[in-house]
Parts: structure tokens; sequence; C-alpha cells
């Protein structure tokens, strides 16, 4: 297959049968993924390991397939599922301005009655916010940034997407426009991220805000490890305690932070996904998703099986 190279990233294309792919997360419903790849090439992402489904031999961030699909057949099935855009590619990468893909996707679901969810690095969203708009007078609909720091230069060491202060300012944009948005501090880096500073920044522009904490698994530990040993060496013996002798406590504390925060600001601070609702503005619902795998069930039980510092995870 031809390949163009644009900004230095080879650009395929890919025919699917259907853009909607039933999820194997807990919640059920559907993931939309309109791109194979994605440009924003962050160190930590947890998608990369789609290379090696996909024959590509590019480093990741570095190729992207344009995906092809057949206008999906009754959209009005999907009513009242969940549907997440972008779980494992940015579907606002800086290639939607030129192929629409998920302007599509969006297109063709705007009369389904989907609960739907968009997750971004970008602002791009902005360029389709009359159709959000149109979509949010109809189906329950959510925009969330990850913003995992207000440092430009940790951002610009991290990930190849847009700056922070871009990010903050769409999702200003979407929150005034009447949609409900996520602002998702994730991965949160010990010792780096600073939580408290993040919520007091989006506070009065986002419903929600996730905290997840960073996993380090597969081929990207070592990077990040390399990353702390040379650029935050202080915080190497933290990160060893917590990625190579699995000590919880640093997260443990941090969660115990986060509610103390969530209480001082008077925001309900919960264990899993909420019912979709909006908050009245300036207090966001904290939901906790550290160690969210352990999450049992769905329906917002909460319940985790909890283990005590200092064991295996
Ligand atoms: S934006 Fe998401 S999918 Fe894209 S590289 Fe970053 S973590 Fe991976």
């Amino acid at each position: 297959m031809e390949k163009k190279i644009i900004n230095g990233i080879a650009v395929g294309t890919k025919e699917t049968k259907n853009i909607m792919t039933k999820s194997n997360s807990p919640l059920g419903g559907y993931c939309v993924n309109p791109y194979v790849g994605c440009p924003h090439a962050c160190r930590y992402c947890y998608a990369s390991f789609m290379k090696r489904f996909t024959g590509h031999t590019e480093e990741w961030g570095k190729f992207m397939d344009v995906k092809d699909w057949p206008a999906i057949k009754d959209p009005r099935k999907y009513a009242g599922e969940f549907v997440n855009i972008g779980t494992v590619t940015d579907g606002y990468n800086p290639l939607e301005e030129t192929y629409g893909r998920t302007r599509r996707v969006l297109e063709e679901l705007k009369d389904s009655g989907a609960e739907l969810l968009i997750c971004t690095k970008s602002d791009l969203v902005l360029r389709d916010l009359d159709l959000l708009k149109e979509i949010n007078q109809k189906n329950r609909l959510t925009v969330s940034w990850s913003i995992n720091t207000l440092d430009e230069d940790f951002k610009n060491d991290m990930d190849e997407a847009v700056s922070i202060e871009r990010r903050l300012a769409a999702m200003k944009q979407v929150y005034d426009a009447g949609i409900r948005t996520v602002c998702f501090i994730s991965p949160v880096f010990p010792g780096i991220t600073d939580i408290e500073s993040i919520f007091l920044r989006t506070r009065e522009q986002c419903d929600l805000v996730w905290l997840e904490n960073l996993n380090l698994r597969g081929g990207f530990k070592k990077t990040i490890m390399d990353y702390i040993a040379e650029k935050y060496p202080d915080l190497l013996p933290l990160y060893e305690q917590i990625y190579n002798r699995k000590d919880r406590s640093y997260f443990e504390d941090l969660e115990k932070k986060a509610e103390a925060m969530a209480a001082q600001y008077g925001c309900r601070f919960v264990d899993n996904q909420t019912p979709y609702e909006r908050v009245e503005k300036g207090h966001p619902t904290i939901v906790n998703y550290f160690y969210h795998e352990e999450i049992r069930g769905s329906d917002n039980t909460g319940k985790r099986s909890r283990k005590p510092a200092h064991t295996e995870q």
C-alpha cells in the first residue's frame, strides 16, 4: 500500500467492516478508534501495544492508518449505549484536520441516542463545536482532556500534542458551550504531577476530575525510569519504591490528600464511574481511578479488592 509521509508520519489507509467495536471493559459499551496509531507519541502510551497487531515497523507515533468503514447501519441500535471515542488513538490528532474521520463518526452517531465520550489531548475539537452542541441537545455527551501537568516543559518531554494552555482553553470553551467536560489527570507521575494545582486551575470549567496513577508496564517502563534518572534523579528512589518494589503507600497517601481536597472544596469524592450528570460550577466530582483495574463490577458499585501497602500489585 502506497503511504504518504505527512509531517514525518507514514500515513496509510485501513478498511474496516465496522467502526463500532464492543468494549471489553467492565462498563461495557463500544469503543471507536477512527485511526490506527497516534502522532501524539506519549512516552507512557498504554496504547502503543497496538503496534504489535498492526504489522507496523515504524516507531509508535510515526505511523497512522486512516480508517474507512461502511456507514453505521441503524445508529439507533446504540441508543443508551456508552460509546468511547479515542481509546487507542486521539480522534482529534492533527491528521483529523485533513481526514475528518472523527467528525464523520460524530455525524453518523448524532441521532443515535448513545452516550458519547470523546477523550483527547487536542483543541481541534473546537472545529466541531457546532456539531457537538447539536449532539448535546439529543444525546449525553462528555469531552475529556488529559492534563497531568501545568509545566509545559514536562509536557513537551512526554508528548507531542498541543500545549496544556491550549487544552485548558478548549476545555473552557466546550464547558461554556454547555457540554459536560472532564479534566483527566492522567497519568499521575509521582512527585511531578501536582493534583491540587491542576484541580484549582480547572475546577470552574469541568464537571469531573478523574485521577489515574502512572502504571509502568511493558516496554515503556524502562523509557520512563531512564527519563526520571536523567531529569529528576532525586525522584528515582521513589520510582524504584513504587515500580520495582511495588509499594503503594505514595498513591494511598495521595488518595487521602485528594479526598481531603474534595472535602475542602465541597466536591464529591468517589471510587468509580458516576452516572451522567452535571454538577454545580466549581464543584466537580473527583473520581479516584488509582489502581482502577481493581474496581469490580459496574453501575458504580465502586468495590475494590484493596490490598494493604507494601504488597505485590
Ligand atoms: S494521546 Fe493517548 S493514544 Fe495517543 S499517544 Fe498519547 S496516550 Fe497514546
